[in-house]
């Protein structure tokens, strides 16, 4: 009789936490930039965590995933065809822009060790880096962004919370150079955390981009192994966003009335933004 139960925890604050009951834990590695753990969960698979957060579970990626690329796509006038993703080293947003059609996809990752971790463990988001569509580059994203004036269409900021490596993509120095690196009418969006246990952080993207950009729009999604369940992202251009509904298709999470619906927002979110 086995008599030990192993579980993970995501600490929110001194009193709250998620917790997963695992099988096994299958890797804890330090790298240069965060610590990195991989279990095996008897309820969402896979769970990739890095400094204690959860990044993405084998059973809900896709939300994140689709919500992250096909609302920003289809919020653009002019289809997009040069995407930047930043962070995103697991491969789960760069396959979304392949499954678009999107054909120059340029994921710039700080940690090649999540690259790594993401072949090993998530053979199937990995897959995206094989693409020839997708080029992957080992390096800051804060310093990428300085050397490329007017190149992109999107920029995607698939990052973590805005500590450690992160911190610098959440400012608006930051915005400042993406939107030296769009091109005129280009977006950017990022994942800008859960207005309810992390308010600061969608402030913060917010109140940044308004600085920076004419336009700005937040959307959410349900996210059910993120904080509270209930996610934000943020995107600016100096372009109208609005629904142009270039590709519609359903995924598993998305369609064209989650689209339709996306500036849809609580009050207690309209009052922090
Ligand atoms: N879905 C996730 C979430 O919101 O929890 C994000 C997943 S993805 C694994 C986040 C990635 O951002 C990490 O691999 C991390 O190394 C990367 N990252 C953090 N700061 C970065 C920076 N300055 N430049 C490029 N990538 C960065």
């Amino acid at each position: 009789m086995k008599l030990i139960e192993n579980w993970f925890s995501e600490r929110y604050s001194d009193n709250l936490q998620l917790s997963f009951r695992v099988k096994d834990q299958l890797l804890s590695l330090k790298t240069d930039f965060q610590r990195i753990d991989v279990f095996d969960t008897y309820d969402f698979g896979k769970l990739l965590s890095i400094d204690g957060t959860v990044q993405l579970t084998e059973k809900d990626e896709f939300v994140y995933h689709e919500m992250i690329s096909r609302v920003p796509y289809n919020m653009m006038k002019r289809k997009p065809e040069t995407v930047l993703i930043i962070g995103g080293g697991d491969g789960g947003a760069a396959g979304e822009f392949i499954k678009l059609g999107v054909k120059k996809i340029v994921n710039v990752e700080i940690d090649g060790q999540v690259v790594e971790v993401s072949r090993k463990f998530f053979p199937e988001l990995y897959s995206s880096f094989s693409n020839p569509s997708v080029e992957l580059l080992i390096d800051d994203g804060i310093k990428f962004m300085k050397k490329n004036k007017g190149t992109f269409d999107l920029i995607v900021v698939d990052s973590t919370d805005p500590v450690g490596p992160a911190e610098g993509l959440f400012n608006i120095d930051f915005y400042k150079d993406a939107k030296g690196a769009l091109k005129d009418d280009g977006l950017i969006v990022t994942q800008s955390g859960s207005p309810f246990y992390q308010p600061k952080g969608l402030s913060l993207a917010a109140s940044g981009m308004k600085s920076v950009f004419k336009n700005i729009k937040v959307y959410t999604a349900f996210i059910p192994t993120y904080p509270s369940g209930f996610w934000s992202f943020t995107m600016g251009s100096d372009a109208e966003i609005k629904p142009y509904f270039h590709n519609v298709s359903p995924g598993k999470y998305f369609n064209k009335g989650i689209l339709d619906g996306a500036s849809l927002l609580p009050e207690f979110v309209k009052e922090l933004i």
